[in-house]
């Protein structure tokens, strides 16, 4: 990829995030609040048992999936046995139907981020709509499971979807501004620095950057007693 392809990409995630900045405050709403934390007994150096809290966490990539990246990033999230959740626009999945079938047979989430990264307006509510009913069914014919998660690109939803569509949208808490820099060591900082039981890190698997900042963050964050889940537990557990 060129250097104006990459700017070009990172330009168009910049305005996806400007857009949706507007909604996380919004994300505490789809939280279960305290309510999350589960006492646990763990076994120390000397063979002591403790008692512990396990603290929940979900990574999200968002605008995939793509050959140089999503690869990778299994390969890394498979070592570590951890499971992720993926809004992936249709027509990635057109092209790349095996990444979508390795995600989920790795047990990983995936969720639906329109077919064409198009932004709802008033003018193209039904237009938005059918891109969720296309992208579901392309989905769905690759993974045999219904998609229940969307996070609207740009940011801009419309509640009556909810019921129209037995949909959920999926916001975050987190986000290390991944597009901008590729700095991995500055991603994983803003992403440690931030963490919080319960929390939703937003991330894109389009940058090498963002596939080493995103191992960097789960090692470390493991090491701080973290437990990388997928939204669905997040948000319904
Ligand atoms: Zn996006």
């Amino acid at each position: 990829m060129n250097d104006l392809q990459k700017f070009s990409d990172r330009l168009g995630s910049a305005v996806c995030v400007l857009g949706a900045l507007v909604l996380c405050s919004m994300a505490a709403c789809f939280h279960s609040g305290a309510a999350g934390q589960a006492a646990v007994e763990s076994v120390s150096a000397e063979g002591r048992v403790e008692r512990g809290d396990i603290k929940k966490i979900a990574i999200t990539f968002d605008d995939g999936p793509t050959r140089f990246c999503t690869d990778q990033l299994l390969d890394g999230l498979k070592e570590r046995g951890v499971h992720a959740t993926f809004f992936v626009t249709g027509k990635n999945a057109e092209i790349y139907p095996d990444l979508i079938k390795r995600m989920s047979e790795e047990g990983h989430l995936i969720g639906n981020h329109t077919y064409s990264h198009i932004q709802l307006k008033k003018s193209n509510r039904e237009k938005f709509k059918q891109e969720l009913i296309k992208t579901n069914e392309i989905i769905s014919s690759i993974t045999g499971q219904e998609v229940l998660f969307v996070r609207p690109p740009y940011g801009t939803w419309d509640k009556a979807f909810e019921g129209e569509l037995n949909m959920f949208p999926v916001l975050w808490n987190i986000d290390p501004l991944d597009w901008c820099t590729d700095n991995a060591d500055c991603i994983t900082r803003k992403v440690v620095s931030r963490a919080q039981d319960n929390a939703i890190i937003l991330m894109h698997d389009n940058y090498d950057s963002t596939v080493t900042a995103a191992f960097r963050i789960i090692d470390e964050l493991e090491k701080q007693g973290y437990e990388f889940v997928t939204v669905e537990e997040i948000l319904f557990d």
